[in-house]
């Protein structure tokens, strides 16, 4: 590489909208077509309780409650990984989600944009309840959109569905309503510092485009096929 060559900026961007907003989806899309690489905060912790680790033995008793893990302890974890991001394009997603978050990530680096998911709490109800699932397959069913062909029975094994206890909906509620009380201010304070983008709608398919354009102001699509269609 000759040292004459432009390097462009690296994109240090943070993805936010309640749980069950697409986040993940529009993540993974993210990914494909602008190659940044992915923080998920919530991946990361249930990485750390699978393998029950200190961190991820104090998370699940937080997370099965439907509550946010404390403040500090989310701080130490998630910038630790960052630092390993080091020189490349990143996207932060389920942190920060507390406004001192914020302010602890941006003693470490600066943000050059914020993608927020605006998807109303009723279509995001609707979603994760009808989430059910076989645990010893980890089969997937939806109650909308790929049911079981009997209510509540695998279809392989005849044996009962549950609900993960984050799908239940009392704590789809408590996690919406933790989204309201400590996170919104998180949009407030990106707002006034102008970053923050926000895309409103029920469909992840209807709001991607729109981040997409969005995002290909900032960087190039290094997918090789399918760049024409950004799905
Ligand atoms: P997620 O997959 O992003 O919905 O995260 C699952 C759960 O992990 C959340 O409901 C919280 O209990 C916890 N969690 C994830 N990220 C954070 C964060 N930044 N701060 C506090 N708790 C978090």
């Amino acid at each position: 590489m000759g040292s004459s060559m432009v390097v462009p900026p690296l994109l240090r961007a943070v993805i936010m909208g309640p749980p069950g907003s697409g986040k993940g989806t529009v993540s993974a899309r993210i990914i494909k077509h602008f190659g940044v690489k992915h923080l998920s905060s919530g991946d990361l912790l249930r990485d750390n309780m699978q393998k029950k680790t200190e961190v991820g033995i104090l998370a699940k008793s937080y997370i099965d409650q439907g509550q946010l893990i404390p403040d500090h302890i989310m701080t130490q974890l998630m910038l630790n990984e960052i630092k390993r991001l080091d020189q490349h394009n990143w996207l932060l997603d389920g942190f920060p989600r507390t406004v001192a978050q914020a302010e602890a990530l941006d003693k470490e680096c600066h943000i050059d944009t914020v993608i927020d998911l605006d998807v109303p709490f009723e279509t995001i109800k609707c979603r994760l309840t009808a989430r059910w699932i076989h645990p010893a397959s980890g089969r997937v069913y939806n109650l909308e959109f790929s049911p079981p062909k009997v209510k509540g029975i695998d279809d392989i094994t005849g044996e009962p569905l549950v609900q993960r206890d984050d799908d239940k909906p009392e704590t789809v509620s408590k996690r919406l309503q933790a989204y309201d009380a400590q996170t919104k201010p998180v949009l407030e304070y990106y707002r006034k510092k102008g970053l923050l983008k926000s895309f409103s709608g029920t469909e992840t398919n209807k709001i991607w485009p729109h981040i997409y354009a969005f995002l290909q102001t900032k960087l190039p699509d290094v997918s090789q096929k399918d760049a024409a269609k950004p799905r």
